[in-house]
């Protein structure tokens, strides 16, 4: 991914800026006809189309830039269902997803079923015009066979969306297994500096791309400029990030797995893991995530807010480690249940910090 350094660099011409320029305009100087030219910035602006050239190379396929990671699902839903549409949902996925489902598809005609990603592919896939899944889900870090839902899907005459932000590009590659389209969150690892909101969605199917940036320029869902010039710097050292990030996470849950005060932990790179024989044959590594049960509400809580290298804060993805408890948004999990993301730390360091504050809790 060395390359995606220099997309740019590459096309530069003599005394042109080396950092993408930030152009934040709504106008565009456009006398005469505006065939092929920039127009109005609801439609077209330079720095997404930059950011999005970055992401295009990243997913191996076409990507449009929206403003959130909802805003991004939302456009790939909206673009591929109609009235009586049926549409599976994971139960166990990323909460708002379901909200949008319930909130805004349902009251349209659309029927929306809920499945649990453990075992998504039983009960098969007849009848369901768009299949939506999450792997490692959200929190929960189940996985699904992505390759063996997008053949059955396909087969059933429907088409597949996977949300792929507990990845990235780098971690897991959808499209090539076989599924349609992908949605991201690039508010998580991709912006990585928890200072930006933004989502994409990418397909090689141009029908569907089509739809989605029809209903990106009419519905409004734009990125604003200096949040895409923001990600685009991000996504510079996503490799880097993404890397270090993992390799801490390897390290973290093996030691974490033996410590006492940890009931269960979830990490789809441990070998006892539910999702690790998956894990292993779907993805590039196991990624940053992982989650570890602690005897109580009050020691998780004592445990997320004593730690001085773990930031308690709701998201993840970020450089700085940070954790929650996933009860506290009403998420199915036990009440000790805690969510670390594991950042860019000095791995030792890290694993001190959280050492002392798990001992501490006796
Ligand atoms: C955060 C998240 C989203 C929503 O993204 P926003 O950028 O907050 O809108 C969607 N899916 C998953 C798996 C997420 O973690």
């Amino acid at each position: 991914m060395g390359e995606m350094l220099h997309l740019r660099g590459n096309t530069l011409a003599k005394g042109d800026p080396v950092a993408l320029p930030l152009t934040q305009s709504s106008m565009f100087h456009l006398p005469g006809s505006p065939e092929g030219f920039p127009n109005y910035g609801r439609v077209n602006n330079p720095t997404w189309e930059h950011l999005e050239h970055v992401l295009a190379h990243l997913e191996g396929a076409p990507c449009l830039a929206f403003p959130s990671g909802m805003a991004a699902i939302s456009a790939a839903l909206f673009a591929t269902v109609k009235a009586g549409s049926r549409v599976l949902i994971p139960s166990d996925g990323y909460y708002v997803t379901r909200l949008l489902a319930e909130q805004f598809l349902a009251p349209l005609g659309i029927t929306v079923e809920q499945r649990a990603t453990a075992g998504f592919g039983d009960g098969g896939f007849a009848g369901f015009d768009v299949v939506f899944v999450e792997s490692p889900s959200n929190p929960g870090l189940d996985m699904i066979d992505l390759a063996a839902v997008a053949d059955d899907v396909r087969a059933a005459g429907g088409i597949t969306i996977a949300d792929n932000t507990t990845l990235t590009p780098l971690g897991q590659r959808p499209l090539d297994l076989g599924i349609d389209v992908v949605v991201a969150s690039d508010t998580k690892a991709m912006g990585g500096h928890s200072d930006l909101l933004m989502g994409h969605v990418a397909s090689r199917a141009s029908e569907v791309m089509q739809s989605v940036a029809d209903w990106r320029k009419v519905a409004g869902a734009i990125p604003g400029p200096h949040e895409a010039w923001l990600l685009h710097r991000g996504l510079e050292t996503l490799d880097v990030r993404f890397e270090r990030m993992c390799d801490t996470a390897g390290v973290l849950a093996e030691r974490l797995a033996g410590h006492p005060a940890v009931k269960r932990i979830r990490y789809p790179g441990l070998s006892a893991d539910p999702a690790h024989d998956l894990a292993r044959a779907q993805t590039l590594r196991f990624g940053f995530l992982l989650s570890v049960t602690l005897e109580s509400e009050e020691k998780a809580e004592k445990f997320i807010n004593s730690c001085p290298l773990i930031r308690p804060a709701t998201s993840f993805g970020g450089v700085h480690t940070s954790a929650e408890r996933r009860a506290r948004w009403g998420d199915a999990v036990d009440p000790g249940f805690v969510r670390l993301s594991v950042g860019c730390e000095p791995a030792e360091e890290l694993w001190q910090a959280i050492a002392a504050s798990l001992d501490g809790l006796t």
